[in-house]
């Protein structure tokens, strides 16, 4: 099938890669010259584990292009794929104007039927609205169909190529024939739904997941108080089938570019139909406060943190990404600043994204996680890194000025650290001082 991805961010490129690589013929657009330019000259912007080696062989093989020519893109393509961001609004709300932008673009270029193809997370009632865009810049017919993304950062590429399901919202037949036909390589389990359906299960998925977040962390922080241990409660709770073991990982709440813009889209969508989704809020809240525990733990451990060098073990919103948007390291290092800390700031891949955002003269960088703990009042996890998670635990001890360990993600065992000096502070666990 030939297919033209529009986008190419973490969703957009990697969907395109990985449809190239089932055989079809693909042609990837970003507006973006620069993005493009690095793209053709064999280097993937982001980081995404696998992408690389599946990107070079499609591209060697004729199977995948690169392009800013969005005209001639639409006008080679069967379906098209809108995969651009949805970036929040103030307000929290999504930023539609990409979008809107595109489908102008679509309409304008049409020269005969195709697909149209919105994956880019959008509020229920958007797909019509790029319908309409459309068809007021063309003549020519054209399906559209909702297929949201439900891919992971950092395992995007296998998650693309074993979903645990297509999600396909159209009101056309053949829109949906040949969209299955697309996805059957990857999956059996094709959901062909109404499009507004479909846009929901977008948002209620993840709303739903970072809902099992904030309970867990809920429960973490309630386990602290008694003196029960959250890995141990999660444990028992997910062998549970009903209640299933992922997504009961306790720690500093979730970040990201998806879950805490898709939550308030979605508080945003149920506001405009005056509904009041009392519970989501409550997640939201929860989340927010959830990293502040990290600072909470330093003061219990250091008193005052003014002149206090604290080494900061990953910056990234998970391992295995470069993706600092919403990381809860952001505010946690703003915190540091305020409270006239040091933060000795260190992740494998992140830094210069993070920089992006906070590039104060109090930070020091750091290459490792040891340079970033020579000297220092305390260390905190923040990013399970396997490289923090391996630390050897000896030689950290000897470099620091206080073996103060706060572990926002639960890496260590007690075991680990009983036989050192170290004050250890987990998530919902007992600490060790
Ligand atoms: P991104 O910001 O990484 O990439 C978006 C790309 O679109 C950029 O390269 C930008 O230059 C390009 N773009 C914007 N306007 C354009 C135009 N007019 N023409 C051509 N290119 C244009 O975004 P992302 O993280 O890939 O997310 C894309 C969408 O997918 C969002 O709606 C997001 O919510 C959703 N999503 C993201 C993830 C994720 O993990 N990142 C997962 C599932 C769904």
């Amino acid at each position: 099938m030939k297919i033209t991805v529009i986008g190419t961010g973490y969703v957009g490129l990697v969907s395109g890669v990985c449809y190239a690589h089932l055989g079809n013929e693909v042609i990837c657009v970003d507006k973006d010259v620069q993005k493009i330019a690095t793209l053709k000259a064999g280097v993937i912007p982001i980081y995404e584990p696998g992408l690389k080696e599946l990107a070079d062989a499609c591209m060697e093989s004729g199977h995948l292009q690169y392009t800013t020519d969005l005209g001639e893109a639409i006008q080679e393509a069967e379906v098209v794929i809108i995969a651009v961001g949805t970036p929040p609004l103030p307000g929290g709300g999504a930023d539609l104007q990409f979008v809107e932008a595109v489908a102008r673009e679509i309409g304008a270029n049409l020269n005969g039927y195709k697909v149209i193809v919105v994956k880019s997370t959008v509020p229920v009632g958007t797909n019509e609205t790029v319908e309409e865009i459309i068809a007021r810049h063309t003549i020519h017919a054209f399906d559209i169909a909702s297929v949201p993304e439900f891919l992971r950062e950092g395992t995007a590429v296998s998650d693309t190529l074993n979903p645990d399901r297509i999600v396909i919202g159209t009101k056309s037949d053949k829109a949906a024939d040949r969209l299955s036909e697309l996805h059957k390589p990857l999956t059996n389990q094709i959901v062909i739904t109404d499009i507004r359906s479909a846009e929901m299960i977008k948002y209620a998925s993840n709303a739903f997941l970072a809902t099992k977040i904030s309970f867990i962390n809920e429960i973490a922080n309630l386990c602290e108080k008694v003196g029960a241990d959250v890995t141990e409660v999660a444990g028992g709770m997910g062998l549970d089938k009903r209640i299933g073991g992922s997504f009961l990982k306790a720690g500093i709440g979730y970040g990201g570019s998806c879950f805490p813009k898709d939550t308030k889209a979605l508080i945003q969508i149920a506001g405009n139909v005056e509904y009041d989704f009392k519970l989501l809020k409550s997640v939201v809240e929860v989340n927010n406060h959830q990293r502040f525990g990290v600072i909470d733990k330093l003061y219990r451990a250091l008193g005052s943190l003014q002149g206090k060098r604290i080494a900061i073990w990953g910056l990234a919103f998970k391992p295995d990404t470069d993706d600092v948007r919403e990381s809860p390291a952001i505010e946690i290092v703003e915190r540091l600043l305020e409270l006239g800390a040091v933060p000795a700031v260190t992740d494998p891949i992140a830094m210069s994204n993070f920089r992006k955002l906070i590039n104060h003269p109090s930070i020091q960088w750091s290459a490792t996680a040891l340079e970033a703990a020579q000297g220092a009042d305390a260390v905190c996890l923040l990013t399970e890194w396997q490289d923090y998670i391996q630390v050897d635990l000896r030689k950290l001890e000897q470099v620091m000025a206080r073996p103060i360990l706060i572990d926002g993600r639960n890496a260590y065992s007690t075991k680990q650290l009983e036989t050192g000096r170290f004050a250890y502070y987990p998530v919902g666990r007992p600490a060790l001082n």
